[in-house]
């Protein structure tokens, strides 16, 4: 390897591939998930917004989420939801997103 490449270490069995958290495959990816934001931002160039980490989501749960988002005033801007991540976390489990 380089010494400008790198890579990610594998999700264990049973964790979502996209950002290596469990999670029901209709909920959003893990959008505070260093694997979710580095292996987003290496194939679209740019760091992922809940939109895109809701997008394979059926359109009712993404609807849910945008409440749930709303209600919370959490930012849709994957820098500040890094800076918010232990708030965000504690949120997010109490609504059970
Ligand atoms: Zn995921």
């Amino acid at each position: 390897m380089k010494p400008e490449q790198w890579a990610m270490v594998p999700p264990p069995p049973g964790a979502c591939p996209e950002c290596n958290t469990e999670h029901d495959p209709d909920d959003a990816h893990n959008v505070v998930s260093m694997h979710y934001h580095l292996g987003f931002k290496g194939r679209h160039g740019r760091w992922p917004t809940w939109e895109d980490a809701m997008a394979h989501c059926s359109p009712e749960r993404q609807n849910a989420i945008r409440t749930a988002l709303k209600a919370l005033g959490l930012p849709n801007d994957p820098r500040e939801a890094r800076r918010e991540r232990c708030k965000l976390t504690a949120r997010a489990k109490a609504l059970r997103l």
